[in-house]
């Protein structure tokens, strides 16, 4: 008999990327982890993710499949489908679920490819104002995201002094921008979007309104924030950030009657045009063990446990808004709603770059970020702080104290940091940060506290990678 090979374990096979993801794996564990995006999955969610189906081809739909050998590959996403309406309470007759797209930012392009003719109006939450890349991105130089280069895209924005999106100027704007489409949703936006008021402007002029609840699905799910679902046309989302799955993207697809306001309601049409832009139009094979991973995440998703983490996940946020606000920082819209608090530090006379770079030296991650009114975006005024990562390490209220008086502390050494400056550079910045003995004494401190915390508390998933 020759030899077996494809049985060694990744330790013995590849111990070069085994050390590096062993590494990856106690960086996450000893860091405080605060990036709005990130969560930590499941044991269960990476055994399903590492699975077989990996190896298995299924291009189209279950039922309708190219290849054979997809009957257990078809229950498995006929699974995942059933569970994704099920988490957020939808009948079969009204929604329908795509469970295919890669990710966010795919399943979204599919929403643009199936509704849309090239060069049809888009408008989205302007990207420095918290909006994602994926809603029509650009800059007076280049058009970034490709749904700005293949559709036509408009902005619309946050008021400046409140943070909160200005809806009776976006009414303004689609008057005489005319979208085919809104979208509603956002990556940094701390407020629940008023849905009713969305839709309704979308019905002035006859255009879709698309919700992207990427950040806040597992939230939605768990009906701590309010819901898109009544008011939206589509809703797409990612698996991994609330939801606390493996990585990839889900398109919800009403069926059923469309009602638009004076006029007589007339039947959905988008489901095949949904399902034909993911498959054959922009993706090919689905990602099998991927699909399997998010059918046991949202599998968990409907329980009580996951209930009451997403209502500690809130607690846990307007807490650390309000122990940063006892500090003296201020928080644009001055709360938050969800899971993120987005500090503007220009009041602080520090930047998101500086004090982004200056935490991640202490173990501490989180994200610059453009605030309300920042002039250039390239010099984001604020950071970003997410609590969904944390939650699911069991931080309480008392534990976000803790990480408030932590990020404090970062903050001061970057304030440090920028009085040695004797250029405004970024770079002498981090020269200083990594160099100057006084201020190395004080981020290894600092570091040394934020790791023994941090290890302190469980973590999912495997022990070892
Ligand atoms: C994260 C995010 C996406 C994209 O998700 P990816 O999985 O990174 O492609 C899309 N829309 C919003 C609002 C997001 O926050």
């Amino acid at each position: 008999m020759g030899k077996v090979t494809g049985n060694t374990p990744l330790c013995d096979a590849d111990p070069e990327l085994y050390g590096l993801i062993k590494q990856e794996k106690s960086r996450q564990r000893s860091c405080l982890e605060l990036i709005a995006s990130e969560n930590f999955t499941s044991k269960a969610v990476m055994d399903a993710a590492g699975s077989c189906l990996t190896n298995k081809y299924s291009e189209g739909l279950p039922g309708a499949r190219y290849y054979g050998g997809n009957e257990y590959i078809d229950q498995i996403e006929r699974l995942c489908i059933k569970r994704a309406l099920e988490a957020f309470s939808l009948d079969e007759r009204e929604w329908g679920a795509n469970v295919q797209p890669y990710s966010g930012s795919p399943a979204n392009f599919a929403v643009y490819t199936a509704l849309l003719k090239p060069h049809e109006r888009v408008m989205g939450l302007d990207l420095p104002d918290g909006g994602h890349l994926t809603h029509g991105y650009m800059t007076d130089k280049k058009r970034i995201s490709a749904t700005s280069i293949y559709f036509e895209s408009m902005p619309y924005s946050v008021n400046r002094d409140t943070g909160i999106i200005d809806y009776d100027k976006l009414e303004d704007q689609v008057s005489y921008f005319r979208p085919r489409m809104l979208i509603a949703g956002a990556s940094a936006y701390s407020r629940e979007i008023d849905y009713k008021r969305m839709r309704q402007i979308a019905d002035s002029t006859g255009a879709w309104l698309v919700a992207d609840m990427a950040h806040i699905g597992g939230l939605i799910s768990a009906g701590v924030i309010g819901s898109p679902f009544p008011y939206c046309d589509v809703v797409t989302t990612t698996t991994h950030k609330t939801l606390r799955g493996s990585r990839s993207g889900i398109i919800f697809f009403r069926r059923g009657l469309r009602e638009v306001p004076g006029k007589e309601p007339v039947p959905y049409k988008i489901e095949n045009d949904l399902n034909f832009a993911v498959f054959p139009a922009l993706q090919g094979g689905p990602h099998n063990h991927i699909i399997a991973a998010v059918a046991t995440a949202l599998k968990e998703a409907n329980t009580d446990e996951f209930r009451e983490y997403q209502r500690q996940v809130v607690a846990n946020s307007k807490a650390l808004c309000v122990f940063l606000q006892n500090k003296g920082y201020k928080v644009v819209s001055d709360g938050t709603d969800n899971h993120i608090v987005l500090v503007d530090l220009r009041p602080s006379g520090i930047d998101g770059n500086r004090v982004d770079q200056t935490l991640d030296t202490c173990s501490i991650t989180a994200n610059k970020n453009t605030v309300p009114g920042d002039k250039n975006a390239f010099r984001p005024g604020g950071v970003r702080l997410g609590t969904s990562a944390l939650t699911t390490r069991q931080f309480k209220e008392s534990e976000f104290e803790i990480v408030a008086q932590l990020i404090h502390e970062g903050i001061e050494i970057a304030k440090c940091v920028q009085d040695k400056q004797e250029t405004k550079l970024l770079k002498e910045f981090k020269e200083i940060l990594l160099n100057d003995k006084d201020i190395l004494e004080k981020t290894e401190a600092l570091k040394k506290k934020v790791v023994n915390f941090a290890s302190s508390f469980p973590m999912p998933g495997h022990d070892d990678i």
